[in-house]
C-alpha cells in the first residue's frame, strides 16, 4: 500500500503526467485516409451507395441483422426506431429510470410518453418495478446496457413477452458487447446505437437503427431518410411507398465523412473491445476489496463493450467520507478523469421531466414524478463514479496508476474526515 501522505494534504500525487489520460476515439492512419478519400469521393449521399452502403452492409454483418440504418445522431436513430415501430399519440413506453436522457425524450415528439421504472441496485431495470407501470397504452420497453454491461436479456426477453410489449434496445453503450455470445442489439425487434464521439464505435456524429424487421425498416426510412432511399429501398407495390418523396417529414442522414470514419473504424473495434475487457478485468482486480468500493459483477454470460467502467462507492465504510471530497482527492492523486455521471442520471431529476411546461405543450399539465421516486436510481447514480477504460497494453501503466491512486485514497480516508 501506498505510506505517502495525500496529495491533497501536501504528499506526492501518484501521477504526475498530465492529461489528458484518454482519448477516443483512436485516429489511425486508415481513418485518415479513410476520410480524405471521401472528401474526394462525395460529401452529400442522398441514396444507399457508396460509404453509406458500405457501413450498413458492415454493421449489418457485424450484428448479423438484416437491415441497418444509419443516422446523424443516436437521438435521431432513437427518434426513427420508436416512430418506425409505430410508437405515437399516448402510447407508453417504460424507460429505465438512471439513463442518458435520449433513450426517452425523442417520445415526447411523438406524442408517447416515457414511462419511467426504477433500475435494481446493480442500475440494471427492474423488472418488478416495470411490471408496475404496465397499463393498458403500454407499447415496448427498451433495455439500455449501461457502460456496457449488457442487461440480462434471457429475462428481459421473457419479460416483454409474457406482457405483449415490444422489445427495444438502447445500445449506445454497448457497440460489439455480448449476452451469452450474442451482441447486444440483436435481442430487440429494433436497436437503435449512437456512434457519437466518445461511444465505443464513433463517427465523431452519427448512430444507427439495426433491425431483422423489413416493415420497420421501411418506417425507418420514411422517418429521416426520404426520397432516394426510399423509392430504392421500399418495395414498388408497397401500401407506403407513395409517401417515398417526403417520408415522414424528417432528414436525418449521416454525413459521408462520419460514415467513412466508423467503416474505418469497425474492423478495429473487437480488439480494441478485448484489449478494454483485459484492463478493466485488472482495474477491477485491483479494486477488489478495497473499502469503500466495489468493482462490478460481472455476469459470466456478458462479455462488456466498457463504455467506462463504473465502481460503487460505500462512504459507511470510509468513516462517511463524501464520494465529493473522496474524489476530490483522487483528482488531486492525478487520476483527474474520474468522474461521477453528469448526464447519465436519474431522469426525473431533469426539468424536462418534471415540468416542460410550455417548452412541450402537450406534456404541460402531465404530473411529473414525485419525490422519493425512482429511489434505487437516486442511489446507484449518488454513489457510482466511473472510470475510462484504456485498450492498449501500453496504457496498463497507466490504469494502474488509478487503481493505486484510488486504493491510496481509500487507505487514507481518515486523514479527510
Ligand atoms: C449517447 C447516447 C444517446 C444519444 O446519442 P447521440 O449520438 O449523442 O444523439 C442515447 N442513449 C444513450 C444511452 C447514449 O449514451
Amino acid at each position: 500500500m501506498n505510506d505517502s501522505p495525500l496529495a491533497l494534504l501536501g504528499g506526492q500525487p501518484v501521477i504526475t503526467a498530465p492529461g489528458p489520460h484518454f482519448t477516443w476515439p483512436v485516429i489511425a492512419e486508415a481513418d485518415r485516409e479513410a476520410v480524405a478519400g471521401q472528401l474526394e469521393a462525395g460529401v452529400s449521399i442522398p441514396d444507399r451507395s457508396g460509404v453509406v452502403a458500405d457501413l450498413e452492409d458492415a454493421l449489418a454483418s457485424y450484428l448479423g441483422v438484416r437491415h441497418v440504418v444509419t443516422t446523424c445522431t443516436g437521438t435521431a436513430a432513437l427518434h426513427s426506431m420508436y416512430a418506425a415501430a409505430g410508437i405515437g399519440p399516448g402510447d407508453e413506453v417504460i424507460v429505465p429510470a438512471l439513463t442518458f436522457h435520449a433513450t426517452a425524450t425523442p417520445l415526447f415528439h411523438l406524442g408517447a410518453h416515457p414511462v419511467l421504472a426504477d433500475v435494481d441496485d446493480r442500475g440494471q431495470l427492474d423488472l418488478d418495478a416495470a411490471a408496475r407501470r404496465i397499463t393498458a397504452r403500454t407499447k415496448a420497453v427498451i433495455a439500455v446496457h449501461l457502460w456496457g454491461l449488457p442487461e440480462d436479456m434471457d429475462t428481459l426477453v421473457s419479460f416483454a413477452d409474457e406482457h405483449g410489449l415490444l422489445l427495444l434496445e438502447d445500445g449506445s453503450h454497448a457497440h460489439g458487447a455480448t449476452f451469452n455470445g450474442r451482441r447486444t442489439g440483436t435481442f430487440g425487434t429494433a436497436a437503435a446505437f449512437s456512434l457519437n464521439g466518445p461511444k465505443p464505435l464513433s463517427a465523431g456524429e452519427g448512430g444507427f437503427v439495426a433491425t431483422d424487421d423489413s416493415e420497420l425498416y421501411y418506417r425507418v426510412l420514411l422517418h429521416g431518410q426520404y426520397n432516394k432511399r426510399c423509392r430504392r429501398e421500399i418495395p414498388a407495390g408497397h401500401p407506403l411507398v407513395r409517401f417515398a418523396v417526403t417520408g415522414m417529414g424528417l432528414k436525418l442522414r449521416i454525413h459521408p465523412l462520419a460514415a467513412a470514419l466508423a467503416r474505418a473504424q469497425l474492423p478495429r473495434l473487437d480488439r480494441y473491445l478485448t484489449g478494454r475487457r483485459s484492463i478493466a478485468a485488472r482495474m477491477c482486480a485491483a479494486l477488489d476489496g478495497v473499502p469503500g468500493i466495489r468493482v462490478p459483477h460481472v455476469p459470466v454470460s456478458t462479455r462488456p463493450s466498457w463504455y467506462a467502467l463504473p465502481l460503487r462507492y460505500e462512504p459507511t465504510e470510509l468513516g462517511g467520507l463524501t464520494l465529493e471530497r473522496f474524489l476530490d482527492a483522487v483528482h488531486t492523486e492525478g487520476a483527474t478523469e474520474t468522474d461521477q455521471p453528469g448526464s447519465t442520471c436519474p431522469l426525473s431529476d431533469h426539468p424536462l421531466f418534471q415540468a416542460p411546461g410550455a417548452l412541450l405543450p402537450g406534456y404541460a399539465d402531465q404530473p411529473g414524478p414525485a419525490v422519493g421516486d425512482f429511489p434505487a436510481a437516486k442511489y446507484v447514480h449518488a454513489t457510482t463514479f466511473k472510470l475510462p477504460v484504456w485498450h492498449r497494453e501500453e496504457d496498463t501503466r497507466l490504469a494502474d496508476a488509478y487503481t493505486t491512486a484510488i486504493a491510496k485514497v481509500a487507505s487514507h480516508a481518515k486523514d479527510l474526515l
